[in-house]
């Protein structure tokens, strides 16, 4: 009896030291190195794990870079100064790129748009565009229900007392969370120097001033207005070009809804790639 423990127990340890060398070897001939950049570069993101980037977190993307399969400018939360970084370790240049922000395209607040129900529902902008396309007169204005303060992971959103989202700037990334999810495209990501139309509505201007006073009436006075040809009406909304667009404010001062938001933009800085090599 004792001499088959003795024995089961003795096999059981053979086995397990066979076992253990086998690892041991296996380990030795089949290790995979890790790139040592990998760390380097999760060490010089900005460890939000927002998921901004499309991949899982920080380490995700690290891997991604790394691999080839991820932009350089990928981190859309760390900004220029982790872009400038990351090319400093794949050992590229890389131009500085504009500091970019979350902007409300919309400027139908409680006071100036037309509710044309009641919402009682689930208090998400998603599901309340999908009950009958949502409670507001117009059809592409800001719910306010905040689904994209919910979804920004830098509390850099909240509702204002006007019923439309207010962007913190000193805490925006500019990830774009908040631009995904918006069922109405309101929130939009884009350079921080530029000027732009508070308002989506493609609607005939008379529409338009019949759910908002606010809103762009598609009337060309500002494109009149504008010596530098920055500015487009096109099915009766207008649009700014940046490029063409010097931030002299002549359009925003005819404009008679106001919705032109001019923006100071000192020495505004085009993203230029001067390095070589996979994107
Ligand atoms: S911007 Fe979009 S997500 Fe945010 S409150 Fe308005 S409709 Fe909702
Ligand atoms: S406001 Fe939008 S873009 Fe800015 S940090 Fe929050 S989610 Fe990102």
């Amino acid at each position: 009896m004792v001499q088959g423990i003795l024995a089961a127990v003795g096999l059981l340890g053979s086995l397990g030291l066979l076992f253990g060398i086998g690892l041991v070897i296996a380990g030795r001939f089949l290790r995979v190195e890790e790139d040592p950049r990998i760390a380097q570069v999760t060490e010089s993101l900005p460890g939000a794990n927002c998921g901004a980037c499309g991949f899982s977190g920080c380490s995700g993307f690290a891997r991604a870079l790394i691999a080839g399969g991820a932009p350089v400018e990928g981190c859309r939360a760390g900004g220029d100064s982790t872009v400038q970084k990351l090319a400093a370790i794949l050992g590229r240049s890389v131009g500085h790129t504009a500091r970019r922000i979350a902007r409300v395209l919309c400027g139908g607040d409680c006071h100036s748009a037309v509710q044309r129900a009641r919402y009682d529902g689930v208090m998400d902008c998603r599901a309340a565009d999908l009950v009958a396309g949502g409670p507001k007169g117009c059809p592409d204005g800001c719910l306010g229900l905040g689904s994209c303060v919910e979804a920004c992971p830098f509390g850099a959103l909240a509702i204002g007392p006007d019923g439309l989202p207010v962007v913190d700037e000193q805490r925006c990334t500019g990830c774009g969370l908040c631009e995904l999810v918006c069922p109405r495209g309101v929130i939009q990501v884009m350079d921080a120097g530029a000027s732009y139309v508070r308002c989506l509505s493609t609607l005939p201007g008379k529409q338009v001033r019949q759910v908002c006073r606010s809103g762009c009436i598609g009337c060309l006075i500002c494109q009149r207005a504008c010596d530098r040809e920055a500015i487009t009406v096109l099915d009766n909304l207008a649009s700014i070009d940046p490029a063409r667009c010097d931030g002299c404010g002549k359009c925003a001062e005819k404009c008679p809804t106001h919705c032109i938001v001019i923006t100071p933009a000192p020495a505004r800085v085009e993203p230029v790639r001067v390095g070589s090599g996979p994107a």
